[in-house]
């Protein structure tokens, strides 16, 4: 069995946003030289996601207007967590939109249903952050 470990770098320069990294884990994939086995991807923070829809903006815009209507970000005194800090609802928006996926990978392929992709989630951001690839296989 093969072994594939690699960490993608973000630097967001907005609170929040979402961005398609199917590109780049594909890209994991193609240097791995694994055809057959499982890739996971992970937010390796506990303000960010790492999750599969459709890439669609529209989409998008409306999982950030209900994400803030469940956790808005202001007023910031309104969470215990806030004490010295302002991202209380960054961590209940990553709890929503997950910390991985688990994607096949057939003939060298992530092996998606129609419309998969997979993204990176911010809602903390303005800083460096890192996302886990981990691939197994042969
Ligand atoms: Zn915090």
């Amino acid at each position: 069995m093969k072994t594939y470990r690699k960490e993608l770098w973000f630097e967001i320069p907005t609170r929040r946003a979402f961005v398609n990294i199917t590109g780049q884990v594909q890209q994991c994939i193609d240097d791995s030289g694994i055809r057959e086995g499982l890739a996971l991807v992970n937010a390796m923070h506990i303000t960010a996601s790492v999750f599969i829809n459709d890439d669609e903006p529209g989409l998008h815009h409306d999982y950030d207007a209900w994400l803030e209507k469940l956790a808005p970000h202001e007023p910031v005194s309104q969470y215990r967590h806030n004490v010295g800090e302002d991202n209380a609802d960054a961590h209940m928006k990553r709890q929503v939109m997950g910390r991985e996926v688990v994607v096949a990978v057939t003939g060298g392929r992530l092996d998606f249903g129609t419309w998969e992709q997979i993204f990176y989630g911010e809602f903390d951001g303005r800083r460096r952050k890192r996302v886990l690839v981990k691939i197994i296989g042969e």
